[in-house]
């Protein structure tokens, strides 16, 4: 056993043998923050969304919030320099030493370049998993999903509506849902997706540490498969 492997089991979380940031990739709505989260806790390891990041700027209504909020309202990618020095003032913080989920995070061809910079110049470069998904689904999924504004809990109201319409099953708050999960501004995230992201993915396929995975399944059949890629890439995770 390493030292960092036995500090891992002393800390009584799984054995994360690459300690390496892990990237989720695929296009809005394939399921990421719902994986990443899953990933998150299962490993003990932060769980690092740079679109949950800008929502917390634009609540706190702060100056990169207040760059951000139009952006993100017009389903644009915030420039690569704000998103980069963002990430990389997250990730010099000392739990992210142990590995993170990274979700959202790259976007572009800049950032993912950057990405291998921050993380040793692609000696150590990260784990990549691409959710893979159909266009119609896609829609379906960002069009119908809902939130609780309380609990954080996920709806949809096609794929999983609550008990009683438009309200939390756990605690009945009124959902709500994402100013940029309207039709309109869905249609220019996933244009955003094809033109910048998709670079992304051929950007990393080919590396050994890069793996696709069948994002359409239930989340507990993709959360499955996601573990069974990680045990090839050499991270090991507690069933
Ligand atoms: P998400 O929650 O990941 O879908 O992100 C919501 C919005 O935040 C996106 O539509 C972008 O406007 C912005 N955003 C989040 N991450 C990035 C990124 N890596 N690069 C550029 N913009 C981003």
């Amino acid at each position: 056993m390493t030292e960092s492997d036995q500090s891992a089991a002393a800390a009584g979380r799984p054995k994360v043998a690459t300690e390496r940031a892990i990237v989720l990739l695929g296009a809005p709505g394939a399921g990421k923050g719902t994986q990443a989260l899953t990933l998150a806790q299962r490993l003990k390891v932060p769980h690092l969304s740079t679109g949950d990041m800008f929502r917390e700027h634009v609540a706190r209504g702060d100056e990169l919030g207040r760059r951000a909020k139009a952006i993100m309202e017009a389903g644009e990618l915030v420039p690569d320099e704000l998103v980069t020095a963002m990430l990389a003032h997250r990730l010099q913080q000392g739990d992210c030493a142990g590995g993170c989920i990274l979700d959202g995070y790259p976007r572009t061809l800049g950032q993912a370049q950057a990405l291998d910079q921050m993380l040793g110049g692609g000696r150590r470069g990260p784990i990549v998993i691409n959710l893979r998904i159909e266009y119609n689904e896609l829609i379906q999924r960002l069009t119908g999903r809902r939130s609780c504004p309380k609990c954080g809990q996920i709806y949809n109201l096609y794929l999983k509506p609550p008990a009683s319409e438009g309200l939390c099953d756990a605690d009945h708050t009124p959902l709500i849902q994402r100013t940029d999960d309207n039709e309109q501004v869905v249609r220019e995230r996933m244009a955003a997706y094809e033109a910048s992201t998709r670079p992304v993915v051929d950007y990393y396929r080919g590396r050994e540490t890069f793996f696709e995975v069948d994002g359409s399944g239930t989340p507990e059949e993709i959360a499955a498969a996601l573990f069974q890629v990680l045990g090839r890439a050499g991270t090991q995770a507690e069933a």
